[in-house]
C-alpha cells in the first residue's frame, strides 16, 4: 500500500494562504533554491528548544533560571539576522523571555502536569493524514487536557484568536482523536507578556471543521500546480519565490510608483 500524503498546519495555512506558495514549497524543487533563512524562524526555534527542555520531566538539566539561560547560550541560532546589531537586540530580548517565562512557572503553584513536549501526532483523515506537533501538552486533575502553543514574537493574544486559529483547531482535533473521551481545550501563550488565549472546540464545531479540513485537503492535494497561474497579493512584496512568480506571464504585479 503506498504511503499517504501528509499534511500538517503550516501546510495548509500556506496553501490558503497562496496556493503558489504551497507549490514552491512543497511540490515543485525549483523553490528550494529560493528560500531565505529567517531570523524570526531561528528566534522561535532558539526559545521552543529551551522551553521543550525545561517543561519536559525527564530533563533534569534545565530546571532553574540559571540551567535556562545557559540552556538558551547553548541553543542559539544565529541564522537569517540582517546584521550583527539585529541579532544582539534579538539575543537579548530572547535571554529576558526565557527569565520571565521560566520564573513565572516556578512562582506559580502547579495545577497542571506536563504529559509531553513536542509532540507530533497524527490522524488519518481519509485522503491523507494530518499530522501536527504540540509545543505542549498538560494534564489537569480532573482529566482536562490543555495544548499550550508559545507564540514567540507575539506581546499579546486573545481566546478569539486562538478559536479561528487554523492550527489550534487542528492540535485539538489531533488530541481529541489520540485521547477519546478528554475534554480538551488550547491556549496560545505570548512569551513577550506571558498572557494567554484559549477557546475550545464543541463536538458540533469539532465536526465542522474536520469536513473543511477534509475539503481543503482534497483540494490541496489534487491541484494542478504545474498550470497554476500566481496571483499578485500584497504577501508577495516579502516573499522569497517573488521572482519565480515573476517569469509566469500572466503574473500581474502593480508598477511601482514613479518618484
Ligand atoms: S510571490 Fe506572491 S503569488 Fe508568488 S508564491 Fe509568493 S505570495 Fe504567492
Amino acid at each position: 500500500m503506498p504511503r499517504k500524503p501528509t499534511l500538517s498546519p503550516s501546510k495548509i495555512s500556506t496553501y490558503l494562504a497562496c496556493p503558489s506558495k504551497y507549490r514552491w514549497t512543497y511540490v515543485d524543487e525549483r523553490g528550494r533554491w529560493y528560500i531565505r533563512a529567517k531570523s524570526y524562524f531561528s528566534f522561535g526555534t532558539t526559545l521552543h528548544k529551551v522551553l521543550q527542555r525545561f517543561h519536559d520531566a525527564r530533563d533534569a538539566g534545565v530546571q532553574t533560571v540559571g540551567q535556562a539561560l545557559a540552556a538558551y547560550e547553548e541553543s542559539w541560532i544565529d541564522a537569517g539576522f540582517e546584521s550583527p546589531e539585529a541579532m544582539a537586540q534579538a539575543f537579548a530580548e530572547g535571554k529576558e523571555i526565557v527569565e520571565q517565562h521560566v520564573r513565572r512557572e516556578i512562582e506559580r503553584p502547579p495545577e497542571a502536569r506536563t504529559i509531553a513536549v513536542e509532540k507530533l501526532l497524527r490522524a488519518d483523515l481519509g485522503d491523507f493524514v494530518l499530522i501536527g506537533r504540540i509545543d505542549r501538552l498538560d494534564e489537569y486533575p480532573d482529566g482536562t487536557l490543555e495544548i499550550v502553543d508559545y507564540k514567540s514574537g507575539r506581546e499579546a493574544t486573545s481566546d478569539e484568536e486562538v478559536a479561528s486559529d487554523l492550527a489550534m483547531c487542528c492540535y485539538q482535533l489531533l488530541v481529541r482523536e489520540r485521547y477519546p473521551g478528554r475534554p480538551v481545550r488550547a491556549t496560545i501563550l505570548a512569551l513577550r507578556s506571558g498572557t494567554a488565549g484559549t477557546a475550545s472546540l464543541t463536538d458540533e464545531a469539532l465536526s465542522v471543521f474536520r469536513e473543511d479540513l477534509v475539503a481543503i485537503g482534497r483540494e490541496i492535494l489534487s491541484r494542478d500546480y504545474e498550470n497554476l497561474a500566481p496571483v499578485w497579493k500584497p504577501l508577495c512584496t516579502k516573499c522569497d519565490f517573488l521572482p519565480l512568480c515573476r517569469r509566469h506571464p500572466e503574473f500581474d504585479e502593480p508598477e511601482e510608483p514613479s518618484s
